[in-house]
């Protein structure tokens, strides 16, 4: 009989905050984050701060990427994020991109492709955001991700980003 044995899988998460200290909530985000079960957390890239993507009447971002190791399925991880987001207060309004204490984006896990109504993975955001792409260079420079080109060719097409982006470190 086959093992019920799970098997661990990479997985990175993009955090986003601008609203009630962001820095703190990066802060406590990775502090929850090392507390999602049937997970261990590897590490952080540096913090980042992004002039906002969305309306530009709102402060800017801090954002960062941290890597982990789990047993979850994407579907349970994705739900792990959300109980984290809705415990750091986010509150979703119609406004896409608006202002947030934290945003919690499941960007890749292992080689995981998934387009369902609940979640799309890889992040379709993944390509086209410097403050997703900068941090993740920090933590995984050779990183492969599923139906994208490496590293150093995506960083290549977003060059002229017009999001300015400052690293705080
Ligand atoms: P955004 O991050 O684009 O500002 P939200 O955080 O409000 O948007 O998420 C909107 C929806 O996106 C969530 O309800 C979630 O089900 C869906 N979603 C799909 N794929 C992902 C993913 N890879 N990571 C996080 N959320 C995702
Ligand atoms: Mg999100």
């Amino acid at each position: 009989m086959r093992s019920k044995r799970k098997i661990w899988k990479p997985a990175y998460i993009g955090l986003g905050s601008n609203l009630n200290e962001p820095l703190q909530q990066i802060t406590m985000a990775i502090e929850n984050i090392k507390k999602i079960p049937n997970s261990c957390y590897i590490l952080s890239s540096k913090l980042y701060d992004s002039s906002p993507m969305g309306p530009p009447d709102q402060p800017n971002f801090i954002n960062a990427v941290v890597a982990i190791v789990t047993q979850l399925k994407p579907h349970g991880l994705l739900l792990e994020l959300q109980k984290i987001e809705h415990k750091q207060k986010r509150i979703r309004n119609e406004l896409k991109w608006g202002p947030r204490t934290i945003d919690l984006d499941l960007l890749c896990q292992g080689q995981e492709i998934i387009e369902d109504d609940i979640l799309t993975l890889p992040h379709p955001g993944i390509c086209k955001r410097n403050f997703v792409l900068l941090p993740l260079m920090d933590i995984s420079p050779d990183i492969m991700i599923p139906r994208l080109s490496n590293m150093v060719d995506l960083l290549k097409k977003i060059e002229n980003n017009p999001i300015r982006l400052k690293c705080l470190e």
